[in-house]
């Protein structure tokens, strides 16, 4: 067999042999904190990195090792360290990557910690932040200098769906300075949808929180790319600077939960399209943001970038805060939940929850408007969850 396996067979079998495992159809659980070595030499061989095997937990373990493998696979990069969180692997890159004096280039609109750790984290020690809008390839161009180190985005953005093109900003960046490190958090797309390694970026993030375990049951992170680069933020992002190690029962759970990947993104995606569609009809919607809509800014963009336009819609109630309230409080299937990517629909009003330290100015500058909501669309019959809507619709 030369030819690469399809995707799906890969989420499925990739980075495991039973039969070096006594037959177990599904790979151990190594519940240990260190490893005994043979003999001194050997103890020695392996902390100078001159042999292969793993030491202590905290920086490496055999089930973590076969969701690493599988997940690189996916993303089609050399190599994956897997993290207890998302922001245990963004920060664990970042911290690896950056000094005092460099700058680092986010958009405008980032996931709120990852806002957070930038805006009141990096700066405390002496790295520059600059936030601009990244889908204007202009803006990114204007902000590069000799201090940029990384050039960070998520895309689509949460929780406004912008879409930013990875290629077109990897090549702008690139052609400026190779050694910039361009780092796309790929968590509303997963490898099923997007692969941004091979648009032109160096390092993808993911909150595994999310689609990748895909049932609401655990918190994991994941940071994927070229070998040498992994192999610093283990031995130093994660080792020293976070300690962010993934517990190996949380790395089968993962590994359990992308065994359906492929068919819970279908789903998820077929799901949130008839919703946008049905929405955009709504008459107390004021507006759909759902880049597999046409008549979304973003439309041609995600087509070309992502296989499938994604599980994630915002909207605009007609009757702003209050509207958004009341619609929230009357939803009855549907659960009232931040997080997204479980098998559970779930909605929350960003203007009183992720965002509401916000000042009403600071959520308009990221077009975060007073009446916007966040659906996850979950896994269940499209006509229940679009019943549950429309009844909480009525009442506002
Ligand atoms: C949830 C999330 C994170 C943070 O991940 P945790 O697993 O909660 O630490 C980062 N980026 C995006 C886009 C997210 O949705």
């Amino acid at each position: 067999m030369n030819k690469k396996l399809s995707f799906t067979t890969r989420t499925i079998h990739s980075g495991y042999v039973a039969s070096e495992n006594e037959g177990s159809l599904n790979p151990p659980v190594y519940m240990t904190s260190t490893y005994c070595f043979d003999n001194v030499e050997q103890g020695a061989a392996r902390f100078a990195g001159e042999a292969q095997g793993h030491v202590y937990s905290r920086i490496s373990n055999p089930t973590q090792a076969v969701l690493e493998t599988r997940l690189a696979d996916l993303e089609d990069a050399e190599a994956c360290l897997a993290t207890a969180s998302g922001m245990g692997a963004i920060t664990a890159a970042i911290w690896t990557l950056v000094r005092p004096g460099d700058t680092v280039i986010a958009d405008k609109t980032l996931y709120g910690c990852t806002f957070s750790y930038f805006q009141h984290g990096l700066t405390r020690f002496g790295v520059n932040v600059t936030f601009v809008d990244c889908t204007d390839a202009d803006a990114i161009a204007r902000a590069l200098s000799a201090e940029t180190r990384v050039v960070y985005f998520e895309t689509p953005v949460n929780p406004t769906m912008r879409v930013i093109d990875i290629a077109a900003i990897s090549q702008r960046v690139h052609d400026y300075n190779p050694a910039i490190t361009v780092m796309v958090d790929n968590t509303y797309c997963t490898p099923a949808l997007q692969r941004p390694l091979n648009l032109g970026a160096d390092l993808v993030v993911h909150s595994a929180t999310k689609y990748l375990g895909g049932h609401g049951d655990l918190i994991a992170g994941a940071v994927v790319g070229k070998q040498s680069l992994i192999d610093e933020i283990r031995l130093f992002g994660l080792k020293d600077m976070t300690g962010a190690v993934i517990a190996p029962l949380t790395a089968f759970l993962i590994l359990r939960g992308l065994k359906s990947l492929s068919l819970r993104m279908e789903r998820h995606c077929s799901n949130a399209q008839s919703l946008a569609h049905r929405l955009q009809q709504h008459k107390a919607v004021a507006t759909v943001y759902y880049p597999g809509l046409e008549g979304s800014p973003h439309y041609t963009l995600a087509r070309r970038q992502m296989d499938a336009p994604g599980g994630m819609i915002a909207m605009e109630l007609q009757g702003g805060f209050e509207a958004g309230v009341t619609f929230m409080n009357r939803l009855k299937l549907i659960k009232r939940a931040v997080s997204l990517g479980d098998a559970e629909t779930l909605c929350q009003h960003p203007a009183s929850m992720t965002h509401s330290t916000y000042t009403p100015e600071e959520r308009a500058e990221h077009d975060i408007s007073e009446g916007l909501v966040r659906l996850s669309v979950g896994l269940e019959d499209v006509d229940d969850i679009y019943a549950d809507l429309e009844q909480a619709l009525a009442g506002v």
